[in-house]
């Protein structure tokens, strides 16, 4: 191991940090150390790096906000890169045939960036994500969406580097986005995206936006550290009202509560364990499960040796 963390050592113009804990990169603020912490400071870096990860055939995983995430408490040996010093180009490219702007924005650019970026220019169709704290990548990956439309609604092409190591293309017609799920090839890299966004006047954007947040801070529990949704709704349900139902809300085990003000959030109420959490996403499935006959689907993911497939009873 040593060798090998002497080869990333060696690469130019990526920081490294050693053992970081992940608490400090993920919205739950859960996770222990990990092997390394890698930033590549350029695209040529990031491709460098990538290369030395496959090569000495180092675990790695991307990482954007951690907001979809459970990382686990103990040591984890694994190399997580960020992009946000790499990938964070955000360009106005110019208007297509139906008037429409494209607009090419980092997967390590933030979704508050990229709003920040388009309302003064009057460009509609990323507002409906407002108040989602993504990474553009982890947008896409997850294919994030809310009541009011999703990432891909204006997608025009991902740009990704696949497991080769060759950068390519994937137009939005050629893909099939899920619930949650954006189909790209197994362990290709997005690098960016491209969106065709419309006109719009500033000044209606910011109301949209605001609209938006306002009913987030109403109805979602922002106080406390969180990952969002912890299950995604079955087929005709929310996922949060079955918990309810199951006598579940403001259940505690530890530190981490099934939120009070919405069943579908854990918190993390101050020194919430992985383990802890992970124990409150298993009750809540059996317990589901058991009252309803329901099979919750887990919506965060669930990183490292953490991973179990749900043990219902
Ligand atoms: C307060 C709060 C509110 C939320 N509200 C919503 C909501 O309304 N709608 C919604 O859909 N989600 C919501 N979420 C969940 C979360 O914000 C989204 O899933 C988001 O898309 C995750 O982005 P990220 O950059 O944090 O990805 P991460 O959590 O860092 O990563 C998620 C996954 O994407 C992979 N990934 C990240 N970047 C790349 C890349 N460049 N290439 C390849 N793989 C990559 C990671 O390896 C990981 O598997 C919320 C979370 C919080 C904390």
């Amino acid at each position: 191991m040593h060798e090998k963390l002497s080869a990333l050592e060696a690469l130019a113009d990526v920081e490294l940090r050693k053992d970081e804990p992940l608490a400090r990169h993920t919205t739950f603020r859960v996770g222990g150390p990990v092997r390394c912490l890698a930033r590549p400071r350029s695209q040529e870096a990031l491709f460098g790096l990538l290369g030395t990860l496959r090569q000495w055939e180092l675990p790695f995983l991307i990482l954007g906000e951690g907001s979809n995430v459970l990382a686990p408490d103990e040591p984890w040996n694994v190399v997580v890169v960020q992009l946000h010093l790499a990938c964070k180009d955000l360009a106005a490219t110019g208007r297509n045939d139906s008037g429409r702007c494209a607009v090419f924005a980092g997967a390590g650019t933030t979704l508050r960036e990229l709003l920040s970026y388009c309302v003064p220019k009057g460009l509609q169709g990323i507002e409906c994500l407002a108040g989602v704290p993504a990474t553009v990548g982890g947008a896409l990956f997850m294919n994030a969406s809310t009541a009011w439309g999703s990432i891909s609604d204006h997608l025009a092409y991902i740009e990704v580097l696949d497991a080769r190591g060759d950068k390519g293309m994937i137009l939005r017609r050629d893909l099939r986005p899920g619930y949650r799920t954006m189909p790209l090839p197994q362990n290709c890299v997005i690098l960016g995206a491209g969106f065709e966004l419309e006109s719009c006047a500033p000044e209606l954007l910011k109301e949209r936006i605001e609209t938006i947040l306002e009913k987030r801070r109403r109805t979602q529990p922002l106080r406390y550290p969180c990952a969002g949704s912890v299950f995604k709704n079955p087929e005709g349900q929310f996922a949060g009202a079955l918990v309810e139902k199951a006598g579940l809300k403001g259940y505690r085990i530890g530190d981490a509560q099934i939120s009070e003000k919405h069943a579908n959030w854990i918190v993390n109420r101050g020194k919430a364990t992985a383990r802890d959490i992970i124990e409150l996403v298993e009750k809540a499935e059996n317990e589901v499960y058991g009252t309803f006959g329901v099979r919750l689907e887990r919506e965060i993911r669930i990183l490292g040796q953490l991973y179990r497939s749900p043990a219902l009873c």
